[in-house]
Order: structure tokens, then sequence, then C-alpha cells
């Protein structure tokens, strides 16, 4: 998990500013987990428990945002490379918060940010079955039987990989190109192009449309918004 210097956090929490954390911290006023820590930038991660005068920390409220990532924007909190990163999406954003899962930097749509990590961990595991709806649109036309065929799960490089739902929504025989919808529950990397890669149909392009009962409507690539207390229990 990610850690955090320690001053940052206590004012994060809002009781106080940086300076002040820091002149508390050095004055023997803070204990992480229960010691007196002294040194200035201790790193400490999201679940230390913090006191200041004896007085426990708040944990930083939750916040939950639906992100439409465009594509050329990494789904990480940093890249060494220098690319775009999705929290550079969310620039009034001063709370630490974590992508749900990834997007590859070609593949555009949903993507959840939250700093309620359990939460997150949560949506990620495969027996919540969360539908993640995506559109490709592949060179070649794949046939029905070998459409079906992700339904019913391939071996791809030792992995075995499976859709819940597939359908044709549009061919274009001059170009020799086709647009289909894909469901799956999985979340394994670079999973939708691996699964077309295999049947000989390259992945051009790819967009999440829907993320459980989420989707991008009515937003624009790189926008970004507040779940509502509803859907977040409605997820949850
Ligand atoms: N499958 C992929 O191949 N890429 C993504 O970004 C998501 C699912």
């Amino acid at each position: 998990d990610k850690l955090e210097r320690l001053q940052k956090v206590i004012a994060q929490s809002g009781i106080t500013s940086r300076r002040k954390a820091e002149q508390l911290i050095m004055e023997g006023n803070v204990k992480v987990n229960g010691k007196v820590v002294t040194e200035l930038g201790t790193k400490v991660g999201p679940n230390a428990d913090i006191e200041v005068n004896g007085v426990p920390i708040e944990k930083e409220e939750p916040v939950y945002y639906l992100v439409y990532k465009p594509r050329g924007v990494i789904s990480s909190v940093s890249d060494d490379k220098g690319r775009r990163v999705i929290t550079d999406l969310l620039p009034e954003v001063e709370k630490r918060v974590y992508p749900v899962g990834r997007l590859d930097y070609d593949t555009s749509g949903i993507i959840l940010m939250t700093n309620d990590g359990a939460f997150a961990q949560e949506l990620m595991h495969p027996k919540y079955e969360i539908d993640k709806v995506y559109v490709a649109k592949v060179k070649g036309i794949p046939t029905k039987e070998e459409l079906s065929s992700l339904t019913k799960g391939i071996k791809v490089e030792g992995d075995y990989l499976k859709a819940v739902r597939q359908r044709i929504l549009s061919t274009d025989r001059q170009k020799n190109t086709a647009i289909i919808q894909l469901t799956l529950h999985e979340g394994k990397n670079r999973q939708v192009r691996r699964m077309f890669e295999a049947l000989g149909y390259p992945v051009n392009k790819l967009k999440r449309e829907r993320y459980a009962f989420l989707t991008t409507q009515g937003m624009q690539p790189g926008s970004y918004r507040e779940l509502t207390p509803y859907e977040v229990k409605k997820l949850k």
C-alpha cells in the first residue's frame, strides 16, 4: 500500500496545517501505532493508527469518483515515462484516490477512483461478478462460432479467459472490421485484447462502456463526477 509522510497525513485529516503538524511531531506529541514518533518524514500507511495529543485522528473521509478515461492516459497514479496519469484528470481532488482495477493506456471508458481501499478490493474480486462491458473494434470479422468460444472460455498463454456475454454490434465488409460487445466478470491483464488476438482478430479500438450499472453516458472523455451516495450503496 502507498506510504505517505506523517505530517501530510495529519494535515490531510484537517486538524491542523502541515507546518503545525511538523511541530507537533518534533515535540513528541504524535504517536503512530502507540509509539511516539519524532522524526519528520516518517512514512505511514493508510491503516496506521495516528494520535495527536492523545486523540486519534479521523481516517480520511471516503470519496468515490467515476472517471471517463480517454485513450493515452495511464490508469495508475504515477508513470516513470512521464505520460499522463489518471490522477491528472482529477486536479481538484485533494484526497489520495486510487483506480479500481486498470484500463490499458490505449483503452478508453469507465474507471472508478476511490480512497476506500477495502471497497476497491471487494469490487475487484471476481466473486462479486461485476459486469464490465467492453466495445471492441476488431480487424477482421469473427464468425458466430468463434465468438461463442469466448463465452465458453479459451486458453491463452496458460490463462483461462472467459467472457460472460458477446454480441456483434456491426460489421463492415468493405473495411473488414467488426464492432463487438463483450462482457467480462474477470479483469485479467489485457484480457479483451488477448481474447480477440487469440482468435486472430487484433483489437484496434477498445472502450469500457459500462461498469456494473454505471455508464459514461452524457460524459466527455477526460471528465469525471462523484458517485452519488445511492450509487455507492448499490455497488456495496
Ligand atoms: N481488456 C483489455 O484488453 N484492456 C483493457 O484495458 C481492459 C480490458
